[in-house]
């Protein structure tokens, strides 16, 4: 292979590849002349990681993931078209499709099991999310035995897994939002709004928070959820989105919720506008100050929609940013 320059031909990989065949056959490691046959299975991933972070327990739970058929204007709207696609391909990513994937995160304290949204439940089950319910299965969990759920903002691929069928998930749990989130979605007349997105996200909190409303604690940034567990301003993306500070035994770790979108435009491009950002402008100024803090402090995070197991590290780079998923760091 050395005599290949670095161009080489398809061709001449496979014969390369059909020498080394032979040479391993001349060597005595003979390959059976008949392969056993087996069904193909399918797609398949791991639906959840664990790890420890001082005396708590995180668990990050997927819930699925939608294919969404474009990418311009979603992400880069404020930009030109050529060049969001060309720094797609840049990065190995399709300019015309993607997927947007969808993880849950659960924080054992030791005292209580606090889980931070819901997923999507049944409103986009058949279309490959909502498999929350199922992966805290294989996780360990039962339903039951949720105690608090923290609703980072009201989004319905966050909090539509809280209801199934008119009924509470989570039987004994109660739940703690943000006031200004709740206040701003609950009120019926965006119901009459002429925009059919934000007709369809505040339906689903009639449907699946509102029912909960006396179960609810609402608190604003700044307020500990349990010990360990602090609420950190970062509105935009939705008028009163938060994310979460951990800490236990010294060890530290952000759910950042929606800060990001995607784990490399959002990232790299920290000034693209992202259209599920409802306030683009004041989600750029949240995306850098957060993105800040866990790069200067070297915290581990959570993303909601960061690529499974949606837990990593943000390395500062240029104007922007990069996702740095996490290998082994948290298993030692
Ligand atoms: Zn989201």
């Amino acid at each position: 292979m050395s005599s290949l320059s670095p161009k080489f031909s398809r061709r001449e990989l496979m014969a390369g590849a059909a020498g080394a065949a032979a040479l391993t056959a001349l060597s005595g490691n003979l390959i059976p002349a008949a392969q056993a046959k087996a069904p193909l299975l399918g797609a398949s991933r791991p639906t959840h990681y664990r790890f420890k972070l001082g005396e708590f327990e995180i668990t990050t739970i997927y819930d699925g993931a939608l294919a969404i058929p474009k990418v311009y204007p979603i992400f880069g709207k404020n930009q030109k078209i050529e060049d969001v696609k060309a720094y797609l391909i840049q990065n190995n990513l399709p300019t015309d499709k993607m997927t947007i994937s969808f993880t849950p995160v659960i924080v054992n304290t030791g005292k209580e099991v606090v889980m931070f949204d819901s997923g999507y439940g049944e409103e986009r089950r058949a279309k490959g999310a909502g498999k929350a319910a199922t992966a805290l299965a294989t996780a360990g969990f039962t339903p039951d035995q949720i105690d608090i759920i923290v609703i980072t903002h009201c989004h319905p691929d966050h909090v539509s897994g809280l209801m199934e069928n008119g009924k509470a998930v989570f039987p004994n749990a109660r739940y703690v939002a943000g006031d200004v989130e709740y206040n701003f979605w609950s009120k019926k007349d965006l119901l009459e709004s002429s925009n059919k997105s934000m007709v369809r996200r505040a339906q689903a909190v009639q449907n699946n928070v509102v029912p909960l409303a006396e179960k609810i604690e609402f608190i604003k940034p700044g307020a500990d959820v349990v010990t360990g567990i602090t609420s950190v301003k970062a509105f935009g993306h939705t008028p009163g989105h938060m994310c979460f500070h951990i800490e236990s035994a010294g060890k530290r770790f952000l759910i950042f919720a929606d800060v990001t979108n995607h784990y490399v435009v959002s990232l790299a491009k920290p000034d693209w506008h992202c259209v599920f950002d409802m306030d683009a402008e004041a989600a750029v100024v949240t995306r850098k100050k957060i993105l800040d803090m866990i790069a200067a402090d070297k915290i581990p995070s959570a993303g909601y929609h960061m690529p499974f197991p949606a837990v990593g590290y943000v390395e500062k780079r240029g104007a922007g940013y990069r996702w740095v998923p996490a290998s082994y760091q948290l298993d030692l």
